[in-house]
C-alpha cells in the first residue's frame, strides 16, 4: 500500500550511511542512524538505512555517514577499510554531512595514537594515519576519560543547548586551525581537558559522546540533517523524546 506523501519531505528520498556497524558499533551508537531515520520518516521523506561493513563499497548516494565508536584494534581496522574504500572523501566532496563519534572521530582526524603495537615510538604509542576529513590530531591522554559529559552548544537557531551523552575514550583530541569545536565542556573532559569538546568543519561533525548521542541531543540530530540537506527542518513535537532529555539532564547535575 502506498501513501500519499505529506510533511517537508514529500516523499523524496533521504539515504543514512551506517558505516562498519561491526567495528564502529560500541555503545549503541547505531541508535543515530535510527534518530535520524525516524526524524526523516517523521516529516515525510523516503528514509533509507544503508548498512555497510568492510569490503562492501560505501554507496554515493548517501546525505549523511555515521561512524560510531570502537576499540583501538577495530579503529585501525576500519581506518584501512575506508582508505582502501576512499568513499567518504566522495561524499564529503559532494556535501553530504558525516557524523562521527568517538573512534570514528579519531579516525576522520589528520592521525590518532593507540598504545603499543609493531611501530610504537619511543613513548610506546604507535601512530595512525587518519583520514584528513577533520583538522584535529589524537593522542593519547594522561588519564581515559570516563563519564557522563555535558556541554553547552549554540544550536542551529543560534541558542544555547546542553548537549549529554557518555564519553569513554584513551585518545585526547587537539583541533588545528581547520577545524572549530563543536561544544563547550560543563562536565567531563571532551576533547582533551581543554573545555572544548568535538569538531566541525564543513559538513563533517566529530564528537565523543555516546548515547546514542542524537537520541539523547535531537536538536544535534536535527542539524545534521541540516548539513546533509541543505534545508532547514521542520518542527517536531515528540514528548516522549524530551521526557527521555529531561530525565538525561536531570541525572548528570546530580
Ligand atoms: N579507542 C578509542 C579511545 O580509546 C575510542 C574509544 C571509543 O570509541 N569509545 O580513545
Amino acid at each position: 500500500m502506498t501513501s500519499t506523501p505529506t510533511g517537508q519531505g514529500q516523499g523524496r528520498r533521504a539515504e543514512v550511511v551506517l558505516v562498519y556497524q561491526s567495528l564502529l558499533g560500541i555503545y549503541g551508537d547505531r541508535g543515530n542512524a535510527t534518530v535520524l531515520a525516524k526524524r526523516l520518516a517523521w516529516r515525510g521523506f523516503d528514509a533509507v538505512l544503508s548498512l555497510v561493513e568492510p569490503g562492501d563499497p560505501l554507496p554515493d548516494t548517501g546525505d549523511v555517514y555515521l561512524l560510531g565508536g570502537g576499540e583501538d584494534a577495530a579503529q585501525i581496522s576500519a581506518v584501512n577499510a575506508l582508505r582502501a574504500d576512499g568513499g567518504l572523501h566522495r561524499a564529503v566532496d559532494r556535501g553530504a554531512a558525516v557524523l562521527a563519534v568517538c573512534a570514528g572521530y579519531q579516525i576522520v582526524g589528520r592521525s590518532f595514537t593507540v598504545a603499543d603495537g609493531p611501530s610504537a615510538t619511543a613513548e610506546g604509542d604507535t601512530e595512525i594515519v587518519g583520514l584528513g576529513l577533520l583538522d584535529v590530531t589524537t593522542t593519547r591522554g594522561p588519564v581515559r576519560a570516563v563519564g557522563e559529559i555535558l556541554s553547552r552548544w549554540t544550536g542551529r537557531d543560534g541558542d544555547e543547548q546542553w548537549l549529554t551523552g557518555f564519553e569513554n575514550h584513551g585518545g585526547y583530541t587537539v583541533l588545528g586551525p581547520g577545524a572549530s569545536p563543536l561544544a563547550t565542556v560543563e562536565v567531563g573532559v571532551g576533547n582533551c581537558g581543554d573545555g572544548t569538546e568535538g569538531a566541525v568543519a564543513g559538513t563533517v561533525v566529530g564528537t565523543y559522546p555516546h548515547g546514542p548521542v542524537l537520541a539523547r541531543n535531537p536538536a544535534l540530530a536535527d542539524h545534521v540533517l541540516e548539513l546533509a540537506l541543505g534545508e532547514p527542518m521542520s518542527a517536531l513535537d515528540r514528548p516522549e523524546v524530551t521526557e527521555l532529555r529531561r530525565q538525561r539532564l536531570a541525572a548528570v547535575r546530580r
